[in-house]
C-alpha cells in the first residue's frame, strides 16, 4: 500500500530543508527523500567546508603578521590529514543536527534515490509515494570541460577529500569557486596557479573590484593565467601534464576544474512526468516556483536563478507558506549580497558600476584603495579597496563593494541599508566606528 502526503520533497539540502520544516509547521504533511547525505551542498560540499578550509589558509598569513606586533613564532607546521579529519567530524555533527531539525518539526524521512513516476506519485526504489504536491530541489552539480583526460582532474566536491596537499596545483575557472580554492591551496602552501578563458575573472562582479582581487591574489604569489586555458591533461610517471591552448605544458600534481555547475535534473523522471526543462537542465517555473505540471514545483539551485544558500532557503520558505500558510513570504532577487572567501575578502551588495550603466543610470563613483591599521605593524602589503556606487539623479545607493578582510561581514549590514533605499546622504550622516575598515563606507566624500 502507498504512503500519502501533502508534499513530497526530493532533496534534503538547503532549499528542501526549510522547504519541509516551514510546511510541517504549517500543519502538513511532509516526507523529504534524500539520496546522499543531509544538509545538501552547501553542508556537505559547498559553503561550511569551504569556509572551514579557508580559516586555515588565513592562520599561514596570521603567523607572519603576527612578528609585526612582537611574536617570534616558532616555524608552524601544517598537517592537512588533521584539518580534514577535523573538518570531516564537524560535518558529521551538522548531518546529525539537521536529522534532529526534520524529526522534530514532524518531517519524515526517507534514504533513497526519488524519481517521479507522474504528477501526484514519487518512486523510490519499488516504493510508490502519494503526493498532493512535490517539490524538486535536487541542487546542482559540478560539470568538467570536455578535454582529453579530463577524467584526471578534479572538481571542488574531490577537493574536499584530498588524501594529501598537493605541492602544485592547477585551478580552471574564473568564478568565486576556482578563486575561493586557489586562496585556500595557495594559503595552505601549495604552488597555485589559477587559469581563465576570459580576460578578468569574477565577471559577475564590479570590474574594479575583481581587478583589486586579482592584483592581491597575485601579489601574495598565485600565479595567474588570463586568456588560457587546458586543451588535454595526461599523467606521466610522477605527475600531471597539463597541454595549454597556447601549446605550452604545465607540469602539477592535481587539476581542479571549476567550470560551472548545471542543476541536477537527470535520472528524475521529470521530462516523462511533463515537466518543462530549460537549455541547461533547469526547471522552468513560474513566479510561484510551480512547473509546467500544476503539482510539481522547484526551488534552488536546480531553477539556476542565484547558486546560493540563502536564496535556495528563502526561496524553500516562500513556496512553503505560498501552498500550506498565508502566502505572504516573498522572494526578492534584488541586492542579494554575497561575499568570495577568497584572500582577501570580497563583499558586494547591489550594482557594480558597468551594471549600474547598463541599467540606464547617470553614476557616482566613490573609491577608496588604503592600508588597513593592523598591516601598519604587520609588514603585511594588503591593501582594502572599498566602492559605492551612487545614482547621480536620486542619490539612491546601487551599490557597496569591497575587498578586503572580512568583507562579506562588513557587506551584510549595507545590504541592510541597500533594501531600505539608502542615499549617499543617508551614509554621510552616518557617523563610523572608529578605528575600523567599514567606517571609510561611511567618511567617503570625492567622487571619482
Ligand atoms: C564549493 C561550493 C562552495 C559554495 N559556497 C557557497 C557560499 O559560500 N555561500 C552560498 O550562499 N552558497 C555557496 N554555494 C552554493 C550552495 O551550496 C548552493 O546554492 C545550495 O546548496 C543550493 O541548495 P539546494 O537546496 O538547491 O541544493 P543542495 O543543497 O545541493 O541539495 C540538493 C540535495 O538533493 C539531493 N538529491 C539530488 N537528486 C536526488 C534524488 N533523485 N533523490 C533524492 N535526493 C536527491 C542531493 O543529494 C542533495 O543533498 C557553494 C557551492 C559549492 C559547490
Amino acid at each position: 500500500m502507498s504512503e500519502s502526503y501533502d508534499l513530497v520533497v526530493i532533496g534534503a539540502g538547503s532549499g528542501g530543508v526549510r522547504a519541509s520544516r516551514f510546511a510541517a509547521d504549517r500543519g502538513a504533511s511532509v516526507l523529504i527523500i534524500e539520496s546522499t547525505y543531509l544538509g545538501g551542498t552547501c553542508i556537505n560540499a559547498g559553503c561550511i567546508p569551504k569556509k572551514l578550509l579557508s580559516y586555515a589558509a588565513h592562520y599561514r598569513n596570521d603567523f607572519s603578521d603576527a612578528e609585526g606586533f612582537g611574536y617570534d613564532p616558532h616555524p608552524a607546521t601544517f598537517r592537512w590529514p588533521r584539518l580534514i579529519a577535523a573538518k570531516d567530524k564537524e560535518i558529521a555533527r551538522l548531518n546529525e543536527v539537521y536529522a534532529r531539525i526534520l524529526r522534530e518539526a514532524g518531517v519524515t524521512l526517507m534514504r533513497g534515490h526519488a524519481r517521479i513516476a507522474d504528477a501526484h506519485t514519487v518512486m523510490v526504489g519499488k516504493e510508490h509515494i502519494k503526493a498532493r504536491s512535490i517539490l524538486v530541489a535536487t541542487g546542482s552539480r559540478a560539470l568538467k570541460p570536455p578535454i582529453p583526460g579530463a577524467e584526471l582532474g578534479i572538481t571542488s566536491d574531490d577537493a574536499f577529500h584530498l588524501e594529501t596537499l598537493p605541492d602544485r596545483i592547477l585551478i580552471l575557472g574564473a568564478g568565486y569557486i576556482a578563486v575561493e580554492f586557489a586562496s585556500i591551496f595557495h594559503g595552505l602552501g601549495a604552488n597555485t596557479t589559477l587559469m581563465f578563458r576570459g580576460e578578468a575573472m569574477l565577471r559577475a562582479f564590479d570590474h574594479d573590484i575583481a581587478c583589486h582581487l586579482a592584483e592581491a591574489m597575485a601579489e601574495k604569489g598565485v600565479v595567474i593565467k588570463p586568456s588560457m586555458s587546458i586543451a588535454r591533461l595526461a599523467r606521466n610517471s610522477h605527475c600531471l601534464e597539463a597541454t595549454l591552448s597556447d601549446g605550452s605544458t604545465l607540469m602539477v600534481d592535481c587539476v581542479m576544474f571549476a567550470t560551472g555547475r548545471v542543476p541536477n535534473t537527470i535520472d528524475l523522471g521529470l521530462e516523462q512526468a511533463g515537466v518543462e526543462l530549460g537549455i541547461n537542465g533547469a526547471v522552468k517555473v513560474n513566479d510561484r516556483y510551480q512547473s509546467s505540471v500544476p503539482s510539481i514545483y522547484a526551488i534552488g539551485d536546480v531553477i539556476d536563478r542565484m547558486q546560493l544558500t540563502p536564496v535556495a532557503l528563502r526561496e524553500g520558505m516562500t513556496l512553503a507558506d505560498e501552498l500550506f500558510g498565508e502566502g505572504l513570504l516573498k522572494t526578492s532577487y534584488e541586492n542579494v549580497p554575497t561575499a568570495v572567501f577568497s584572500h582577501p575578502n570580497v563583499g558586494s551588495v547591489g550594482l557594480g558600476e558597468k551594471q549600474a550603466i547598463m541599467a540606464g543610470h547617470t553614476v557616482r563613483i566613490f573609491k577608496s584603495t588604503f592600508t588597513a591599521l593592523r598591516h601598519t605593524l604587520s609588514g603585511n602589503s594588503e591593501k582594502t579597496f572599498m566602492k559605492i556606487v551612487v545614482d547621480a539623479i536620486s542619490d539612491v545607493v546601487l551599490g557597496v563593494h569591497m575587498c578586503g578582510p572580512d568583507a562579506g561581514e562588513v557587506i551584510q549590514g549595507f545590504a541592510v541599508a541597500l533594501n531600505c533605499g539608502a542615499r549617499k546622504s543617508d551614509f554621510d550622516r552616518t557617523l563610523g566606528i572608529h578605528p575600523t575598515l567599514a567606517e571609510e563606507f561611511v567618511t567617503m566624500r570625492a567622487s571619482n
